[in-house]
């Protein structure tokens, strides 16, 4: 069960009264995971990894702590699976850079996409030569697992799909499509940006090869993500950037990495901001994700069949149980940047209007050139929030 009463009173920016539902785009941080970056700050802001002295320590003990903490998160083997990243973006083209590609590989991935997991893939096509292959989901989001059994082949290196969409909210079939992959040798890249807050995640059962996701839509602070490696895998990939504390071994001309995830973390990573997404994992985890899934899914089929109901409103995706707090709409006769404005300066109603990094989805797929307006929630709204907010919308959907 979630008290969300109690919730409310950890994230002090909710009595600014403002109704924040742009949680897709980025959530609220609660007090305890500023206190412990200030801790961090003001305690032990040492760098890391090269210090013999206690703070110095102290810090590195924080900082793999965290480590260990998220691979259990997400049910990784091991702490060596995971890369600390500044977020998605950086996770999927730390993988799609390191892969040592060859010209006739093949990359498979969806017009379901977030750019951040569609650009990396785009830019191998122009950088190795790869071929880059993609499946088109139907008007509601669903792939269709037989394309993939039709497009995946013994040339694909790579199958990359989102866990769930920024756009429409849909779960994809992940574990069935990773099936499809290793049936011919090609490796599964997830991106669980938007399934991470929301979702209890384990990459073993997804049996994912890559899974990346962004610590500030789950809680915790800006600059921090993570990047999920099967370990078998880590010893073949190459990372982009190289230099202090990527190193086991350095002479006059050439260098040994280490072996393990720290050959990806080039340089003084964000140490705070780490430590700050240990704190939020703590925090989901003390809550529980399968208690957040269940009452954002109660939230998100209100805000659904709320809207249905308008007759101006047009919503996109598919029925709420197939999808997770995140819906997509428009209001005949107005467009999505004027439906967010008068949500914002009539009710203080904060939502996302526009492309949401998802063009190839919303103009070819949903043939929304001027996109969507949507609303996304997370486990500090409440029943409340949400009346207010199709009360706003049945207004604005009569002005026509
Ligand atoms: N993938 C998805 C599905 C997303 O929703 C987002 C963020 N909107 C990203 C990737 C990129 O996340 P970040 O900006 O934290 O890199």
């Amino acid at each position: 069960m979630v008290d969300v009463d109690r919730i409310r009173e950890d994230f002090p920016l909710l009595k600014t009264g403002v109704i924040y539902f742009d949680n897709a785009a980025s959530s609220l941080t609660p007090k305890i995971v500023v206190d412990k970056m200030v801790e961090y700050f003001l305690e032990y802001r040492a760098n890391i990894e090269r210090g013999i002295y206690e703070l110095s320590r102290r810090a590195d003990e924080e900082y793999e702590d965290a480590r260990r903490r998220i691979a259990k998160f997400l049910g990784a083997k091991s702490m060596q699976e995971i890369v600390f990243v500044k977020n998605t973006t950086e996770a999927i083209n730390i993988v799609a850079h390191s892969l040592n590609f060859r010209k006739n590989n093949k990359i498979v991935t969806t017009l379901l996409e977030h750019h951040s997991n569609f650009l990396p893939w785009i830019r191998c096509k122009e950088l190795y030569g790869v071929k880059v292959e993609t499946v088109k989901p139907n008007s509601q989001g669903f792939l269709d697992l037989s394309d993939f059994e039709k497009i995946v082949d013994d040339n694909t290196k790579v199958v990359a799909v989102t866990h769930v969409s920024n756009v429409l909210g849909i779960i994809t079939p992940i574990k069935k499509i990773a099936e499809i992959a290793h049936e011919h040798n090609a490796l599964m890249v997830v991106d669980g940006a938007q399934s991470t807050p929301h979702l209890k995640i384990d990459v073993k059962n997804l049996d994912c090869d890559f899974f990346a996701f962004s610590g500030h839509k789950m809680c915790g602070p800006t600059g921090s993500g993570g990047l999920y490696i099967r370990e078998d895998l880590l010893e073949t990939l190459k990372p982009i950037y190289v230099g202090g504390g990527t190193v086991e071994y350095v002479n006059s001309e050439s260098y040994r990495l280490h072996e393990g995830p720290t050959k990806f973390e080039a340089g003084t990573p964000a140490i705070g901001e780490v430590i700050g997404l240990k704190a939020a994992v703590e925090y989901l985890e003390s809550i529980g994700l399968e208690n957040i899934e269940q009452y954002e899914r109660m939230l998100s089929r209100k805000i659904y069949e709320g809207l249905m109901e308008f007759p101006n409103v047009e919503v996109y995706g598919p029925e709420p149980k197939f999808k997770l707090s995140v819906t997509s709409f428009n209001v005949d006769g107005l467009g999505p940047h004027d439906v967010a404005l008068i949500l914002d300066s009539t009710a203080k109603i904060a939502v996302r209007s526009g492309m949401h990094c998802a063009q190839p989805l919303i103009r070819i797929v949903l043939g929304k050139p001027q996109g969507t307006v949507r609303a996304s929630t997370y486990l500090y709204n409440t029943k409340d929030e949400v009346e207010k907010f199709l009360s706003v919308i049945e207004q604005i959907s009569k002005l026509k």
